[in-house]
């Protein structure tokens, strides 16, 4: 059994990548797609009429020559009506276009099209716009995140999952709490306002939501302090507040807001206020046009121990749950908590799919849920009662959810009130952000599953004077890996059929955190794997059909449309999120070094003829030689705790990688130079050299912590270079 004393904070904290400049990118399409005598593609697509994009339009499963959506359409299946690519004919799909984007680093977001225009976020919160039959770069926004954060100096992902667009306008949300709306025309910025104080350890790096001429967006945190969770609506025109929703209650000294939390209260024990509760709304923010509602995932609660943020027990809500918001007023409408009470990370942040499900001959307005917790849950939108839950992956929380009173029931001992208790699954859940397409051809939703066992305990931990702190974080509870996982492989490919709460069938993977799936009437089911291969799978036996090899590992999902009588499938390619920066010896093995291969932008269709450059080979870094340098075992001993657990404000593992291992979100320091340098490494470690590009100053560190953590790099990267002999 081995301790990971640094898994502190798993998979919403803050990490933020180095060395991230964003003054541009390179564009290089392949030969000339056009086909003599005809109109061209884009001529064609020029011919489209403009599309006003209001809630009608994106409802509107029919307009296939655009994505208009974080999700496709309101109702967030990631499913197109298009079918010139079909089970037939996908051999063929090859590049048509592609985009170079050398500055950025983990790719993580869903594309929107609109009008013949693709518009993207990239790396720290750059926004792109380009031709969607070219890929010629039209324009670029940059927030300029790095000097945004300057003086916060949070550490944190330098990925984001989307953007959202509504009537000429581009939204998008920084890391550094930001909503900006920028003019899809020119890429100017309208209006900017700032969704959380500048110096709060929140962070974003979700998607807003548009509707009803608003912008929802929430915020992450939960593990970065004590936090209490809110989503807020803005105006979409002026970013003037419309309404604000908590998700937790606070100090009810202080009154309630509304009734929702007066009720929330009654479900919370001992001063739960002043660890926050969490509850933060990250992603999974669907708008209901059918039935004019909103719905929030919430997230889990902070921190995540129940015993010492609710002390004697209770539901905690609204964690770990769907909440159902008047979309005008924010006002509650109704909730489903999936996890009551939990402790274990088991969030419920994952996509909020909207289906209408043929049932026992009636139409459900079905929502369509896999939350990390294992269930499949099937809610009556109109209600928000279960209709059904069945586990989707290895289950051990939980034994079954009772059907008639909506909850889990638990399996014994899994509170690890006696000792450590291995449950599955780990805190990275069955299923993250990663997202769920369902094709209501096929009747199948196609979840990207992941399957982790891991050990939790609280043993040491005093429940009463535990106190997290703001940016440090604190989970009040020690995790514990173990070798005896729940299967020999990480991570699969699930299709379920939700009306029978059944497996269609299941393609293991041996990599872990691959992307978002994306389904199409041509039968067809798309996905990015964590190993670089993006794959057309047959959506009815999952038959895999096509292949491409992109050279890097890919987390962002595709997205598919069609312009001038062409369907498109296109994917952002560049391993990211929070698995490639925590994931350490894992991540690390698959060879995706920081800046070694090239992140890009690439768009397939049946004529494509682009040559996309061949990435160079996977290389796990090498660690430099530097006999010179003798690490002191004490020094080092100290640096560890420093890298792993941090002290000030940060963690260097939340980008660097656990045990000084790269995933390739930032330099692996075992290779670096700087490192044996000591005033070069005060320089960019303390003084905060190279803050612009991502990698914030710690001035805090003293002479020997920062010699200490130099050691515990060298002591790393000799045990790498000895295991190489
Ligand atoms: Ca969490």
């Amino acid at each position: 059994m081995l301790r990971a004393p640094g898994w502190k904070q798993l998979t919403t904290l803050v990490i933020l990548g180095m060395a991230v400049l964003f003054t541009g990118c390179s564009r290089d399409s392949g030969p000339a797609s056009d086909t003599a005598g005809a109109a061209t593609p884009a001529e064609a697509a020029r011919s489209t009429p403009r599309v006003v994009v209001n809630d009608k339009a994106i409802a509107d499963e029919t307009r296939v020559s655009d994505w208009l959506a974080y999700g496709g359409t309101h109702y967030e299946r990631r499913y197109s009506l298009l079918q010139d690519i079909d089970t037939a004919n996908v051999a063929g799909l090859a590049p048509d276009w592609y985009l170079d984007l050398p500055r950025d680093v983990g790719l993580v977001s869903t594309p929107l099209v609109v009008d013949g225009v693709m518009y993207f976020t990239g790396t720290m919160n750059v926004v792109r716009a380009v031709d969607a039959v070219t890929g010629e770069l039209k324009w670029e926004y940059d927030p300029e995140v790095g000097q945004a954060l300057a003086g916060k100096r949070s550490v944190g992902f330098v990925h984001n999952r989307g953007i959202s667009f509504y009537e000429g306008k581009v939204f998008a949300a920084t890391f550094d709490g930001r909503l900006i709306a920028i003019d899809a025309g020119t890429g100017e910025a309208i209006w900017s306002t700032r969704t959380f104080p500048k110096d709060s350890a929140l962070y974003i790096t979700g998607a807003p939501k548009a509707f009803k001429g608003k912008v929802l967006i929430g915020n992450g945190g939960t593990e970065s302090g004590p936090s209490r969770g809110f989503v807020t609506a803005y105006d979409a025109d002026t970013g003037e507040e419309a309404w604000k929703f908590y998700i937790v209650p606070g100090n009810p000294a202080d009154g309630f807001e509304n009734d929702a939390m007066a009720m929330a209260a009654g479900t919370w024990r001992g001063e739960w206020w002043r660890h926050g509760g969490g509850g933060n709304a990250w992603h999974g923010f669907t708008y209901d046009p059918d039935l004019d509602v909103l719905y929030i995932g919430t997230g889990n609660g902070s921190p995540w121990n129940r015993r010492v943020r609710s002390p004697g027990g209770g539901d905690n809500l609204f964690l770990c749950s769907i909440v159902a918001l008047d979309p005008d007023t924010g006002e509650y409408v109704w909730h489903y908590q999936t996890t009551p009470g939990e402790t274990w990370d088991y969030n419920s942040n994952m996509d909020i799919v909207l289906a209408d499900l043929e049932i026992d001959g009636k139409t459900l307005k079905a929502i369509l849920h896999a939350p990390k917790n294992g269930f499949f849950y099937v809610i009556d939108r109109t209600t928000g009662k279960l209709v059904s839950a069945e586990p989707f992956a290895d289950v051990t929380w939980a034994t079954h959810v009772d059907t008639e009173t909506g909850r889990p029931v638990e399996a014994e001992g899994v509170r690890y009130a006696d000792g450590t208790a291995f449950i599955t699954p780990g805190p990275w859940g069955a299923h993250s952000w990663h997202a769920m397409s369902y094709n209501p051809g096929t009747g199948l939703a196609y979840i990207p599953a992941l399957h982790m066992t891991f050990g939790f305990n609280d043993q040491d931990i005093d429940h009463a004077s535990f106190q997290s702190v703001a940016f440090q974080g604190g989970l009040g509870v020690n995790l514990v890996w173990t070798d005896d996982q729940p299967r020999p492989y990480p991570a699969s490919l699930i299709a379920w059929d939700p009306v029978r709460q059944e497996k269609a069938w299941e393609i293991p993977q041996d990599s872990f955190w691959s992307s978002g799936t994306l389904t199409t009437a041509g039968q067809l089911v798309f996905q990015g794997r964590a190993d670089g291969k993006l794959l057309a799978y047959d959506a009815r036996s999952g038959e895999v059909l096509w292949t491409f090899d992109a050279g890097l590992g890919i987390s962002a999902p595709p997205i598919t449309y069609s312009l001038g009588g062409r369907q498109y499938v296109a994917v952002l390619v560049g391993f990211g999120g929070g698995y490639s920066a925590l994931g350490g010896a894992g991540a690390a093995s698959h060879g995706w070094a920081y800046r070694r291969q090239m992140r890009r932008l690439i768009a397939f269709s049946l004529d494509g003829g682009a040559d996309v450059p061949a990435q160079p080979a996977p290389l796990a870094p090498q660690p430099v030689k530097a006999p010179e340098f003798v690490v002191d075992e004490t020094l080092a001993a100290e640096g560890a705790v420093l890298y792993d657990l941090g002290k000030y404000d940060g963690q260097c593992r939340y980008c660097h990688g656990f045990a000084v291992m790269s995933g390739g979100a930032a330099p692996d320091l075992r290779a670096s130079t700087v490192v044996l340098d000591r005033e070069s490494f005060t320089r960019v470690v303390r003084d905060g050299t190279l803050t612009a590009n991502g990698m914030p100053g710690f001035e805090e560190l003293t002479e020997r912590e920062l010699e200490s953590i130099r050691h515990y790099i060298r002591q790393q990267a000799e045990a790498g270079l000895a295991s190489q002999d």
